[in-house]
């Protein structure tokens, strides 16, 4: 995978909207909302005035404390701030809502950073913030026999477009926003007082930077990488590549799920599907599977993870690795009359947004369906989407149809979700982008 470097000013050119070239006509008193009791100007920021007014009646979500405001909600925008810029969010009679993170290149236009007007944005704002999300995980007693965690899970823990996950003493850093984006130097001073690790490395190469229109951009931010990157989790060791890996090189929000599929593999025959470096299939391989069958596409992610198994002083005999299309593979094990005691379906993200959602849905359907014909009465199911698009409530649905039309019953034992490292804001639903059940078929 290539990795450019760019290292482009945080700011891009603001889009010339028509509620830009509205204020330009204005004086700089009338850019202050006039009738706001509470208005200040923005705290350490060359762009003070600036200001989005919002819509009539467009300040309700913000009020309920969901830190976005998108582009149709605005009416104008005064000043000339560039992407980046903390700005301030105020309603169509000029009141105060929120200090937000301006992107003039998002349909998210401004992501809020507090909703205080006398809040400073400044570094001592995101040293605070850094060091709540950190505090706050210490105190959940996450950390049992695991070096992994994620520290900081962007809006839920109100730095919108921030991920930080930690791999021992490796922060990798993934940067979602033009706000982060601004303040991406300070931050990773803050990382480095706070945490000392050995390398804060950058993966800001995630789909959604694009549709933020920021840049790519992967590399060591502080420190050094170290040549092999490891993280324990449960006591089970997992080599992690920050640098070239999936995501930031892990998937830490599977850890709890996938230590219940160790507490249920005995004895089974398991199948997981989209086993990236081996996370399930090495859980269930410790927790006395009979035999374990894993896919992936992703050659690479295989070679780790079978490396992870020999780190694991595992059972070799009992995993058999397969670089497959799971969409095709499943149809061939089905065609072949092949059945399992436990399936372990983790597919990639089908819906990055509501958008894509019936497309994905055809896809859920597709392989789940695959899933229940290919279980052995009594089997087990743990069946995931990492959708932000799809819903609980939809994937359920999608989930019993696919079921309806395998011919089989099921129950739902377990509704599942990422780890606690992985909090949702309640503000903010769509925090909550991964969703799984574990499902027994009938006798
Ligand atoms: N369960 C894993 C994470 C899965 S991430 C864990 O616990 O770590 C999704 C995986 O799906 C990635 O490894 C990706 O390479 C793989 N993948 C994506 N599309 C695929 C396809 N069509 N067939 C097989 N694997 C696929």
């Amino acid at each position: 995978m290539s990795k450019p470097t760019n290292t482009r000013s945080p700011s891009t050119p603001h889009r010339t909207s028509q509620g830009n070239r509205d204020f330009r006509k204005r004086t700089q008193r009338e850019v202050r909302p006039a009738t706001s009791s509470r208005s200040v100007p923005v705290a350490g920021d060359a762009t003070a005035q600036a200001a989005i007014i919002l819509k009539e009646g467009r300040e309700k979500s913000l009020l309920r404390r969901h830190p976005w405001v998108f582009s149709g909600a605005i009416e104008r925008i005064d000043g000339t701030p560039v992407s980046g810029d903390t700005l301030q969010v105020v309603d169509s009679t000029g009141k105060f809502v929120a200090q937000a993170a301006y992107n003039a290149g998002s349909q998210i236009t401004a992501r809020v950073w507090s909703w205080n007007p006398e809040e400073a944005i400044d570094t001592a704002f995101f040293r605070r913030k850094i060091a709540t999300a950190i505090a706050g995980r210490t105190g959940l007693n996450l950390q049992k026999d695991s070096s992994g965690m994620r520290l900081i899970h962007a809006e839920s823990d109100g730095l919108p477009g921030l991920i930080v996950d930690q791999y021992g003493d490796v922060l990798v850093m993934q940067i979602g926003s033009a706000g982060i984006e601004h303040w991406r130097e300070q931050i990773a001073d803050i990382l480095q007082e706070l945490c000392n690790p050995a390398c804060i490395y950058e993966r800001s190469d995630s789909d959604s930077r694009t549709l933020e229109g920021l840049e790519l951009r992967c590399g060591v931010l502080r420190g050094t990488l170290p040549d092999t990157v490891e993280v324990i989790e449960h006591g089970l060791r997992f080599r992690v590549d920050v640098a070239d890996g999936q995501k930031t090189g892990f998937y830490l929000d599977q850890r709890d799920n996938r230590k219940l599929t160790e507490t249920l593999a005995e004895g089974r025959d398991v199948l997981n599907c989209f086993c990236y470096t081996g996370g399930f299939s090495l859980y269930a391989l410790r927790g006395g599977a009979k035999s374990v069958l894993s896919m992936d596409a992703s050659g690479e992610a295989l070679h780790i993870a079978t490396d992870n198994l020999t780190r694991n002083n595992l059972d070799e005999s009992r995993a058999e690795w397969q670089e497959a299309d799971v969409f095709v593979a499943l149809r061939k094990l089905r065609d072949q009359g092949k059945t399992f005691d436990m399936i372990i379906l983790d597919p990639p993200k089908f819906a990055p947004t509501a958008a894509f959602a019936e497309k994905a849905a055809r896809g859920y359907k597709d392989i789940n369906l695959l899933g229940f014909k290919l279980l052995r009465p009594g089997g087990l199911l743990f069946t995931y989407s990492c959708s932000g698009g799809i819903s609980e409530e939809l994937f359920q649905k999608i989930i019993a149809g696919a079921a309806l039309d395998a011919g089989v019953d099921a129950q739902i034992v377990r509704h599942l979700h990422a780890s606690g490292d992985h909090p949702v804001l309640l503000s903010f639903p769509e925090g909550a982008y991964l969703k799984g059940l574990l499902l027994r078929v009938a006798d």
